[in-house]
């Protein structure tokens, strides 16, 4: 399996939660597949996505599920003791390891080599660290979703694109928009 097909097997478990979406083309999927409010897609800051998903997490009720990337993950290195360090148990970080730069070409990184961010995140400190199949990543989802404790999934999976258009929307309407749906939400 490759990242886009997760992403769809994906939609109906998280669709009604509120997602942070990595730069490039997991964001470009998701609004492909399921654009909604509830999606925050993120049109730069490579590496944030995880930081961006725990500090709304720490900052109201809802859950967050991030989902980022390998590359990103290893851009952003420090999120993981951060996330460690700092519990939200409305937080959900999906990292797909695809073992590859998916957005600038299928260029490997060192998590399809030595590195295992399962065995980094769980050295940094992180609790409920669960690597699976990409297959298993749905079921694995649902389970932490029900679970409300904080949980970091690292879901392996093969690196591959799908065609997808680029995101027109302008950046601070995809904010306003999600900060809109939050606080709703949060109010009702
Ligand atoms: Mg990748």
């Amino acid at each position: 399996m490759i990242r886009s097909e997760i992403l769809k097997e994906l939609i109906p478990v998280i669709s009604d939660h509120f997602v942070v979406c990595n730069i490039g083309l997991p964001s470009q999927e998701m609004h492909m597949l399921d654009d909604q409010p509830t999606n925050f897609y993120m049109l730069g800051t490579m590496g944030l996505s995880s930081s961006i998903g725990l500090g709304l997490a720490l900052a109201q009720k809802q859950t967050i599920i991030s989902i980022d990337g390998d590359g990103s993950v290893l851009t952003n290195l420090g999120t993981l003791p951060t996330i460690a360090n700092n519990v939200a148990d409305n937080f959900i970080l999906l990292i797909i390891d695809n073992g590859s730069y998916g957005s600038t070409g299928d260029q490997p990184t060192y998590a399809g080599m030595k590195t295992s961010l399962t065995a980094v995140a769980t050295a940094c400190g992180c609790e409920n660290v669960i690597e699976c199949a990409a297959e298993d990543t749905k079921d694995v989802m649902v389970k932490a979703i029900a679970s409300k404790k904080m949980t970091i999934i690292v879901s392996k999976c093969e690196s591959g694109n799908v065609k997808v258009p680029v995101i027109t929307k302008d950046p601070v309407v995809i904010r306003d928009r999600f900060m809109t749906a939050l606080a709703a939400r949060n109010a009702s």
